[in-house]
């Protein structure tokens, strides 16, 4: 042990001239001044160097953060609402992902600070979570069942226009959208003569469908059944929003109505009374259910509009709606200058959600059956 310690100091003689470590030799005074300042500023330039490291090496880590938080919120603009639906965000959390979003798009930031100014002063409404399984926009599939069956039917025979016809008598649908088809149907009529058209099916109670589900699945296996025919509960016959249509043909049996030819006019047109065609061609994989050119679905303008131009399903639309909030709400003009501003809200933990609206403009608000509240103003 006497040996390594010897080596040590006869080491650090020869290199340092440290004779100080040795008792017995004097030590001249300049000379430890000389040692002893080397030290020092030997330690200063290492400790220099690695503070310069370390910020360097933060400098990146937060250069990273920023990037990721950018593309997070970018992804959660373009993407994926998954965020924003969480019921359990604060309305502070929903402000800081709102600026963080700001500052990630300028664009977007100058866009959203124009339409949410024109919502004007705002006040707030209380919808309850009934309120969330109701309304045009509530999205009624095979994972979402329709919980109020049939609340808003009524029977058409007496509201409904001479432009159509009904299968039977006992045809209903909610009163608002019989009048839109009344709209649609006379305009149709005055501009091809004819009024052949006729509503084959409209509201549609849970016993009906569970009678047509299993006489469906009799004909052809459950798998191929369910291509055309929903469980009973998930249907969205069930809203009162909805109708299929046919040609009144004499003998003809199942549905003729394909919107080809003259009838065309119809499905190319029928966006601008509110409705939309539920199942278009190339998206059964998301709504489940192949082409139903017969099948007609009431959204309302301008959602019918914008889902069309934009070649959007029911399901896609109501997802891209979520990155919309009243202080960024989604800004529709139609051709002829009518002007909207859209926006959602997410159902809160309670049983009552606080849905900001204008105070001093015409406003709807409808839920989507699975997570909030959709707010259509009229500018
Ligand atoms: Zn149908």
């Amino acid at each position: 042990m006497n040996k390594i310690f010897d080596k040590i100091k006869n080491f650090l003689r020869k290199f340092f001239g440290l004779y100080i470590i040795d008792e017995n030799k004097p030590v001249p005074f300049s000379q430890q001044v000389l040692v002893t300042g080397t030290i020092l500023a030997v330690t200063c330039i290492a400790f220099t160097i690695m503070y310069l490291c370390s910020y360097s090496k933060s400098v990146i880590s937060v250069n990273m953060d920023e990037t990721s938080q950018t593309s997070t919120s970018s992804v959660t603009k373009e993407v994926s609402e998954t965020e924003q639906v969480s019921k359990s965000e604060s309305s502070d959390e929903n402000s800081k992902e709102e600026s963080k979003e700001e500052s990630s798009n300028t664009e977007e930031s100058e866009e959203s600070m124009d339409t949410a100014a024109m919502l004007g002063n705002m006040t707030t409404v209380l919808k309850t979570t009934d309120d969330l399984h109701r309304g045009e926009l509530i999205l009624v599939n095979k994972e979402l069942s329709c919980r109020y069956d049939g609340e808003n039917a009524e029977p058409m025979a007496d509201t409904k226009s001479g432009s159509y016809v009904l299968v039977d008598n006992n045809v209903s649908l909610a009163p608002d959208v019989t009048l839109k088809l009344n709209d649609m149907m006379d305009t149709f009529e005055a501009i091809y003569g004819e009024n052949d058209v006729m509503v084959a099916c409209g509201y549609r109670d849970y016993n009906t469908q569970a009678h047509l589900y299993f006489e469906e699945i009799d004909k052809k296996g459950k798998e191929e059944a369910e291509k055309s025919v929903a469980p009973p509960g998930y249907s969205e016959h069930q809203t009162g929003y909805t109708f299929d249509l046919d040609l009144n043909r004499e003998g003809d049996a199942g549905i003729n109505y394909y919107g080809d030819g003259i009838y065309s006019w119809i499905n190319e047109n029928c966006s601008d009374y509110g409705f939309i065609i539920r199942y278009v061609e190339g998206k059964d994989e998301i709504t489940g259910f192949m082409y139903e050119p017969w099948h007609f679905r009431y959204v309302g303008v301008p959602h019918s509009i914008y889902m069309t131009k934009n070649n959007m399903v029911l399901e896609e639309y109501l997802d891209f709606l979520q990155k919309y909030t009243s202080n960024s709400p989604l800004y529709i003009k139609d051709d002829e200058g009518n002007e909207w501003l859209i926006y959602y809200v997410a159902e809160s933990n309670d049983y009552e959600t606080e849905i900001p609206v204008p105070q001093d403009k015409e406003y709807s608000i409808s839920g989507d059956n699975y997570s909030g509240f959709i707010v259509t103003v009229s500018n």
